[in-house]
């Protein structure tokens, strides 16, 4: 493919991609130059993730095009699958299958995070989790279902895995969900657990305890999309213990001089000392310091 003018690419259209997209049209605007941004993602919609231990997720799902389309930013539905930053090229497939490759002045990693799955036998196969939209209609659809189940209320219970953010806000609003959809009967009769590892993941589950007739929920914790520890292959490039890209003070990926990383990609400090969570908070701003990386375009 011929490039006619300097191409940003951003990948992932969560919180930071779409901040990055709309940050860097506004500078390419005010500069009044001519840089293509592309922002490629693998859902169309951007997802309020943040709330998806709520009942509905439908209602937290917007389409992307009514935000970037106006502003002039190029979009690709499809999935990132390698990064070549050698050749300074993104291999990706579309959901018909097909396999392309895409060129690129600048990157923007903004692929997100994953939930981390514990090495506990069994575990990925039964628990549901909420990490993403698809996941956290696919648990609404099931508590759906709760009221037309067998009539053992009483051993019904609701078991959340790991008692960070997600888990506190899944379990405090558990019960709430399952009076919506179960009825408060069944509400009061069912057993909301929230398992903390302590010193060990899960302890209970470890040491063999069963529950019959439950609901498990997977919230411990975040690690950054598998595609960014691909690039420490290269020399020069390191993550983090959850996987997140080390970058600089301008979030550029140490050891490669045209990628940028942000949001949960990045392992990027907030100051001297401090280190940016994996947060909507952290996200956003870091996805709007793409007036960085438009300057950085600029200079190509
Ligand atoms: C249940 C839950 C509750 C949370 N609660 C809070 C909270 O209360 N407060 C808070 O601040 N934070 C909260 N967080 C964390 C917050 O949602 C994240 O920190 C934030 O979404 C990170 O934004 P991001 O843009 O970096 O990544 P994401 O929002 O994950 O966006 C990543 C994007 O990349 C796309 N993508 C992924 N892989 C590919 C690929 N291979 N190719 C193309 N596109 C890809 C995804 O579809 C998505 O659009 C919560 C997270 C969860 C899961």
């Amino acid at each position: 493919m011929v490039i006619n003018k300097p191409r940003l690419l951003i990948i992932g259209g969560g919180f930071a991609g779409v901040w990055a997209a709309l940050a860097a049209a506004k500078q390419i605007e005010d500069a009044g130059v001519e840089i293509e941004i592309v922002l490629l993602s693998k859902d169309a919609n951007i997802s309020m993730r943040p709330r998806l231990y709520q009942k509905n997720p439908l209602a937290l799902y917007a389409p992307l095009a009514p935000t970037i389309d106006p502003v002039g930013v190029k979009f690709i539905h499809a999935t990132a699958s390698a990064i070549d930053p050698v050749n300074k090229t993104l291999t990706y497939e579309t959901s018909d299958g097909k396999t392309d490759n895409l060129n690129y002045d600048r990157l923007v990693v903004a692929l997100g995070s994953e939930t981390y799955t514990p090495p506990v036998p069994g575990l990925a196969a039964c628990a549901w989790t909420i990490n993403t939209h698809n996941e956290a209609f696919a648990l609404d659809a099931h508590l759906q279902k709760l009221s037309s189940r067998p009539s053992n209320k009483s051993s019904a219970r609701f078991i959340i895995i790991g008692s960070g953010m997600c888990g506190i806000e899944m379990a405090t609003e558990m019960r709430a969900r399952i009076t919506q959809h179960a009825g408060a009967e069944y509400a009061a009769q069912t057993r909301i657990v929230l398992l903390e590892r302590n010193d060990k993941i899960a302890p209970s589950l470890g040491d063999g305890t069963r529950f019959a007739n439950k609901t498990i929920i997977l919230t411990a914790g975040l690690r950054a999309n598998a595609l960014c520890a691909t690039l420490a292959e290269t020399p020069g490039v390191t993550v983090d213990a959850l996987g997140r890209l080390n970058v600089d003070a301008t979030l550029r990926v140490q050891g490669l001089s045209d990628v940028f990383a942000a949001g949960d990609a990045a392992h990027a400090f907030t100051d001297d000392t401090h280190v940016a969570l994996m947060s909507c908070q952290h996200a956003a701003p870091t996805g709007r310091r793409a007036d960085t990386l438009a300057r950085a375009t600029l200079d190509t």
